[in-house]
């Protein structure tokens, strides 16, 4: 009695040869069938919101709790920030920190398109964690003109618990470390405002006065608009494409440099693929156009229901 060697490719096969009296062969083969992870079927996840918040909507308003996490971001950006200037003046060296901030930018860019990929395209509001930020962003897709009306702390408040709870204790063990702080407090800064210069991304021209209506008189709309212009903050037009068909594109929204990258090489859709073939999970783009994601006028009376 012999065996062949055993074959690895999508099934395990086991072939055994025998020889009997008559010098006859017979093979028994024993195949073990490696079990496929289970597809979803094209079932599109629901959403929770049922109808546009109003303008004046206590869900758009910003509560002490908000402001509070929002001062306490705040505070944590500016402590790294601090620290490596303090760091820089001691030890004379500019160049190095003054780069990682640059890279804390870039890095905070692509951050949030990745993070605005996975929740515009898996998940629902049960999803453990991310339930919230999954439903108030589908909820944006539906009702995109929201954002502008949702006051500044209520904007923020989620990204600067975040920035909280993760750049705090980071500050803490490397705040004699300059190049460090320098990549912390710009990437944690720039991902913290990453919800206001989406919001400043659905303003027009004309609107954005409105958008920060505290701020208009020190001339600050006036910058942001040359900011956008410029490429330093994500543009309105970058970020209107993200609305439009096939809503698979410009994800990143802090300033967008990023985007043109990542849509030309389909850097997410190779990742969309990967994560179905391994893992069975539909992102939400592929089953567009759908309401989910299509657009509803400002003024519609449409109850929406999924
Ligand atoms: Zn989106
Ligand atoms: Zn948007």
């Amino acid at each position: 009695m012999f065996t062949l060697p055993q074959h690895h490719l999508h099934q395990a096969t086991t072939i055994r040869y025998r020889h009997n009296r008559d010098h006859r062969i017979y093979c028994a083969i024993t195949t073990q069938v490696k079990t496929r992870p289970k597809l979803e079927p094209l079932v599109i996840n629901t959403t929770t919101l049922a109808t546009p918040p109003k303008a004046d909507d206590p869900s758009l308003k910003s509560t002490w709790s908000h402001r509070a996490w929002v001062g306490a971001g705040c505070g944590t950006v500016l402590a790294s920030l601090a620290s490596s200037v303090v760091g820089s003046y001691d030890s004379h060296i500019w160049l190095e920190p003054v780069l990682s901030g640059f890279i804390g930018y870039l890095f905070a860019d692509l951050g949030s398109g990745v993070y605005h990929w996975g929740i515009d395209n898996y998940g629902d509001a049960s999803t453990p964690v991310f339930g919230t930020q999954i439903d108030a962003f589908q909820g944006h897709h539906k009702w995109p003109w929201t954002i502008t009306k949702r006051q500044f702390a209520n904007n923020l408040h989620a990204l600067a618990r975040v920035v909280t709870y993760i750049v705090l204790p980071i500050d803490l063990v490397f705040h004699d470390q300059p190049v460090v702080m320098g990549f912390v407090g710009m990437a944690s800064g720039c991902i913290m405002f990453s919800q206001q210069f989406h919001a400043w991304a659905h303003g027009t021209k004309s609107k954005l006065p409105a958008v920060v209506v505290a701020l208009q008189d020190a001339g600050l709309p006036a910058v942001v608009v040359a900011l956008q212009d410029a490429g330093v903050l994500v543009s309105r037009s970058q970020h209107a494409a993200h609305h439009k068909q096939p809503y698979n594109n410009n994800y990143c929204i802090v300033s967008g440099v990023w985007n043109r990258f990542l849509d030309d090489h389909k850097v997410f859709e190779a990742l969309e693929m990967v994560i179905y073939f391994k893992l069975g999970l539909r992102p939400r783009s592929w089953s567009e156009p759908n309401s989910d994601w299509t657009e509803e006028a400002e003024d519609s009376p449409v109850t929406y229901v999924t």
